[in-house]
């Protein structure tokens, strides 16, 4: 894996795992690193290196999870949690993440459906793992971790539901008063008493700055012992790239081919797992980066210059981000701007684009996508005709459509049935407690529930 991977693994398959910053802290364990979520000098933690598989190393193993341990089973080399690795993967890979087939007169084209967990989006899977790790290594009664989680959308929902009555473990989910649609701040609100649920007067990028700095806050940070639960946690990528793994492996058996992925991006955490899972040599072809009308990443790819920005609200909400923290992680694996649009592919997505996605997808597919989802089948039919040609290309399909009903069921003059999992959430109270954008007021409200 070129500059950043430069011993072969299977020479230390005996040796811990440890992980350093992407500013250059550590080492420290798995343990840690899953622990502190983002390390003592602000930076994202990345593994020593990648070990590196051939498809062949992945023969025996027929569910998600055998694919799973084959693929993870290094990253918990040394860590405390080696004798619970088949449990943890089998929580976090309960429900099925199954590839359909699209009809696309001729042309390999399929979708890669990530939302079939407790709450119907692609994070239930990092946000489940990271929990399953988080309560064997942390659960103390006695003194609460607090996992602080900032959410333009579905993370928080996912984080709460993976973590909701989990002794020893306490959530506090930040989220942009008014910036989430009506069903997702339901999700966000209507779990048990170890889940505090803050209605943040202000915009995503708010809540991540109050994360950030309450890590940084040292006194804080004792007194409710912090991690991160945000896309930042290397315990949310790790098991991501599972699925890319999965899917590629199945694909490449059938076809010989190599498939491409086009992924719905934001934060840059989905997209981060499937670059990790190309780099550790799983057969993935092209990988195209969407993304709504923030173009931080974009502008980047054209200027060579990395300039984050405010984030613009868009219909793909939980795409709204104008400075993704995980390119600071991609940047470390693969190199900057000049070396990363060799690699990747970036498009950017209109919300006018998006509302014109849906209604083709409906009428194509015959199922609604979501708004994060259209911007890949937009970004596919935008593509050359010989890189679809070329290429056979699996659609990530991050959120199931019943969670944005306000947008999608106007466009296509239907209802979207709720998978039964809403269904259940949709039915519980939900209550949030409003707090201002700033350090003192989350101090506040994470005091107040002691
Ligand atoms: C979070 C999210 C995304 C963006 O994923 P990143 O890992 O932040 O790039 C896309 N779609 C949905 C539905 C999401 O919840």
């Amino acid at each position: 894996m070129g500059k950043y991977n430069e011993c072969a693994w299977r020479e230390h398959r005996e040796l811990e795992m440890e992980y350093f910053s992407t500013r250059g802290a550590g080492p420290v364990s798995l343990d840690e690193a899953l622990r502190k979520g983002i390390a003592d000098d602000g930076g994202l933690f990345l593994p020593q290196q990648f070990p590196t598989f051939a498809v062949t190393d992945f023969a025996a193993a027929e569910s998600i999870s055998e694919v799973a341990a084959v693929l993870l089973g290094p990253f918990f080399a040394g860590s405390s949690l080696q004798g619970d690795v088949e449990k943890i993967l089998d929580e976090t890979f309960s429900f099925s993440i199954p590839t359909t087939t699209l009809p696309a007169d001729g042309n390999s084209v399929s979708l890669l459906e990530l939302y079939h967990g407790p709450t119907a989006a692609f994070k239930d899977i990092g946000a489940g793992f990271l929990a399953a790790c988080l309560s064997r290594l942390e659960g103390n009664v006695d003194a609460p971790l607090t996992v602080l989680v900032a959410t333009s959308g579905d993370t928080g929902g996912a984080v709460a539901a993976a973590f909701d009555g989990r002794p020893g473990m306490r959530v506090a989910v930040l989220f942009p008063d008014g910036r989430v649609s009506e069903r997702q701040e339901h999700q966000l609100c209507c779990w048990s008493d170890n889940v505090l649920s803050l209605k943040v007067r202000g915009a995503f990028d708010d809540c991540q700055a109050m994360v950030k700095a309450a890590m940084a806050d040292q006194a804080l940070s004792v007194k409710h012992r912090f991690s991160s639960a945000n896309s930042i946690n290397i315990g949310r990528l790790l098991p991501q790239s599972t699925y890319y793994a999965d899917a590629s492996l199945r694909h490449y058996r059938r076809t010989g081919n190599k498939p491409g992925f086009i992924i719905p991006t934001g934060n840059l955490g989905n997209a981060s797992a499937c670059i990790m899972a190309r780099e550790m040599g799983l057969p993935i072809g092209p990988v195209i980066l969407a993304t709504n009308a923030n173009r931080a990443i974009a502008d980047y790819f054209e200027s060579l210059e990395w300039l984050p920005r405010a984030s613009l609200q868009t219909l793909a909400s939980a795409m709204d981000v104008g400075d993704p923290s995980n390119m600071e992680r991609l940047r470390k694996l693969i190199g900057d701007a000049d070396v990363l649009r060799d690699q990747l592919g970036v498009a950017t997505v209109s919300d006018d684009e998006i509302r014109a996605a849906i209604r083709q997808d409906f009428e194509e597919f015959g199922f609604a996508t979501c708004p994060h989802t259209a911007t890949a089948t937009h970004t596919w039919r935008q593509l050359d005709d010989n890189l679809v040609e070329q290429h056979d290309w699996i659609l990530v399909a991050t959120a199931h459509p019943a969670k944005f009903e306000t947008i999608v069921e106007p466009l296509i003059g239907e209802s979207v049935p709720l998978p039964a999992e809403l269904q259940e959430i949709l039915s519980r109270p939900a209550q949030a407690v409003s707090i201002d954008p700033n350090l003192a007021s989350l101090a506040a409200a994470l005091d107040d529930v002691g």
